[in-house]
Formats: C-alpha cells, structure tokens, sequence
C-alpha cells in the first residue's frame, strides 16, 4: 500500500486560488480542511467535490461564537447533520475567555448535532482542553481529533481511551511544548497537521512541511521515518474507516 503524508487541519479556503490548485492536485498527501463560519463551510465542501485529496469539516469557529447570527447558526447545523467531519469547533479560554458562555452554547449545539451520526469532529481547545474533554466524553461522539495538542500530558491517556487523536502540529520545528507531547504521547494518536496558512514565531506553517516533522517524530519517538509515515496513515484511514459508511 503506498502511503500518503496527512494534513488533518487545514484551512484551504484561506488559500489562492493558484495554491488551491497546487495543493488539490498533489496525490501524496491528505488533507483535512476545516472551516470557521457558513460562509468557508460552503468554499471547503465545494473544494471538496473537486479535490480527490480533499475532506471538508464544516463549523463555526469558537473565535466567532459572538459573531454568528442565528441563522448562520443553524444553516451550519443543517450541513453539519449531512456530512461526516466536524470543524473547527470547541472552546477556547486562552485568546477568546470574554466569549466563553457563548462558545459553550454552540460548541454544545454542535456536539449534539454532531452525535446523531459517525462523525468525527475537529477540535479546538486553547486553554479549554479539560472542558472540551469532559463535554466529549458525556457526548456519544466517538471520533476527534484534539488539533495542535499542547494541553496538559496526563489528559493523553483519556484521549487514547476514548479512541480521539491528536493533532501534532509543524509548530513542533518551533515549539518546545508540542515537542514535549510527542516525546509523551503514543504514535498510534497522532495524526499531522499545518493549521495553514497561519504564521507561527515567524515560522509559516504550510503542509510542505510535514515530511520534515514526520523526520522530527522519528527523532524524537527513536524509530525510522517510514515508520512514523505509516503509523500515522494507518491512524488517518483508521480515523476515515470509523466515520465513513
Ligand atoms: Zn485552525
């Protein structure tokens, strides 16, 4: 079987049309594009229909807990009930704590729209990650992915146990404490990710880098990158085998 790198967040549809295209036209690698509001979740499920390397997650972003509408609200909810990846949506009391009320509201419509079928949801948790956890493992939602993992070591067991994955993110080139997660964390949770384009200690993060983090897991975890390449495709279509009919 060949396998493929994975980018399980990203956000094409903050791309140009040029990039799209780039990226839409590679077949090495997956990606997972997540959206913030109605409007992207429209852009990323038509990318979807065009791009054969492409999964699109629709959601409201907990950035924008204070500023979708009502009706945005529940047009999101209507698409979420007919597609099978959820995001980014979640909680965040790091950069957005003055929202937080809001945010519980709509990440907790989200969940129990999102439980009425085998979906997973792409998760957002900045400073929230116990909070996120706990509403989770109330939900019947059986599949997630906790994106850019850098909350607190002992909640990883929980995460295994329940069977959710984490995203471990390029930042790592960069980021002691992501670092710190993969050297504690078992391979068979970890799904890759970019979260681009966004921009990260003047680092961009873009999916071209994800070959070199696989190099860096494999350094840090002591085994080959082929290893950690197929690890983390298995744990990808593992993710795909549990949400797709
Ligand atoms: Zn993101």
């Amino acid at each position: 079987m060949r396998k493929k790198y994975v980018d399980s967040h990203i956000h094409l549809n903050d791309y140009s049309e040029d990039r799209i295209h780039d990226l839409c036209s590679r077949d090495n690698i997956e990606l997972i594009t997540v959206s913030e509001d109605l409007r992207s979740s429209l852009i990323n499920l038509s990318l979807e229909k065009k791009c054969p390397n492409v999964k699109a997650a629709v959601g409201i972003h907990p950035w924008n807990a204070d500023k979708v509408v009502l009706d945005e609200l529940i047009k999101v909810m209507e698409l979420v009930s007919s597609v099978s990846f959820v995001g980014e949506v979640g909680l965040d009391k790091r950069f957005t704590p003055e929202t937080f009320d809001l945010q519980l509201k709509i990440f907790g419509d989200l969940v129990s729209q999102a439980s009425s079928g085998k979906k997973a949801l792409l998760i957002h948790a900045a400073g929230a990650w116990r909070e996120v956890l706990e509403i989770l493992s109330r939900s019947p939602v059986e599949v997630a992915v906790f994106h850019w993992y850098t909350g607190p070591l002992e909640y990883l067991k929980d995460i295994r146990e329940l069977g959710y994955f984490i995203g471990v993110n390029v930042s790592l080139l960069k980021q002691p404490k992501m670092r710190e997660v993969v050297k504690q964390a078992p391979l068979d949770i970890m799904l890759t990710e970019s979260d681009g384009p966004y921009e990260y200690r003047g680092l961009r993060l873009e999916p071209d880098l994800i070959p070199v983090l696989i190099d860096e897991i494999a350094v840090i975890k002591k085994v080959s990158s082929e290893e950690v390449l197929t690890v983390i495709y298995n744990n990808y279509l593992n993710l795909l085998n549990r949400v797709l009919k």
